[in-house]
């Protein structure tokens, strides 16, 4: 019964009713953790949705997008990115070294450094084309074999590498607990690797944890399907 009337509530409900409840939860979570909703960046997660789907949520004032393939991200931003000068596009998905070039003259924030290959690909793209797109390590928390990240325990050596062997600034981290897991630890041990390693920037938190990251020190929630609806 509950759950017939949530669904038959679904189909009249549209990407900017949800932004505007997800904006809300939003700022009612950092006001209960004692912080200031301003800040929090919301990034607003459009793989798998078009253009038509997205320039609403921009219209409503949106301006930071996450995208997790960089083939999809090329063809669908350059317009779009044309029309709305000010967007910033983060990469959030897993970055192979054939596709950094592309990822180092188009997003603006790169969340997916993860090996000592991409750290070096990295530093020399941005050597060559002198753009310098932001860069977060993404820690794989749970240790789980087929996701992308380092571990934890490398997760310092990492951080150091990036910064003194490639000479890469780390502004953030980022990761993505298991599905099956509660969140709260993975995004705990997240804020304890970036304080340690003095970084302040938090990518943690999706649809369905986003309150309990915010409560745990995210500055940045990655968010697609409570705004854009089901994938
Ligand atoms: C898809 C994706 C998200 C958004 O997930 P939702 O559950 O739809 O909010 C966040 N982060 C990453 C890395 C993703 O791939």
């Amino acid at each position: 019964m509950a759950k017939a009337l949530q669904q038959s509530k679904k189909p009249s409900e549209t990407s900017l009713d949800r932004l505007a409840s997800v904006r809300a939860r939003i700022a009612r979570a950092a006001r209960d953790a004692g912080r200031d909703p301003r800040d929090l960046t919301l990034v607003c997660v459009s793989k798998t949705f078009g253009p038509d789907d997205i320039t609403p949520v921009i219209e409503a004032g949106e301006r930071v997008f996450g995208e997790n393939r960089v083939q999809e991200a090329l063809e669908k931003w350059p317009p779009l990115k044309a029309s709305h000068p000010g967007l910033e596009l983060h990469l959030i998905g897993p970055l192979q070294s054939n596709k950094a070039h592309d990822a180092v003259a188009f997003f603006d924030v790169i969340e997916t450094v993860d090996r000592d290959k991409i750290a070096k690909v990295l530093a020399s793209e941005i050597q060559k084309t002198s753009r310098h797109p932001r860069l977060y390590v993404q820690v794989n928390t749970g240790a789980e074999p087929q996701k992308a990240g380092v571990l934890p325990q490398e997760a310092d050596r990492f951080i150091e590498s990036c910064r003194k062997d490639y000479g890469l600034e780390i502004s953030g981290l980022m990761c993505i607990p298991p599905l099956d897991d509660q969140a709260s630890p993975h995004f705990a041990l997240l804020n304890m690797i970036a304080a340690r390693n003095g970084i302040s920037v938090l990518s943690m938190g999706m649809s369905s944890d986003f309150e309990l990251a915010i409560g745990l020190g995210a500055t940045h929630v990655r968010i697609g399907s409570a705004i854009f609806g089901g994938r």
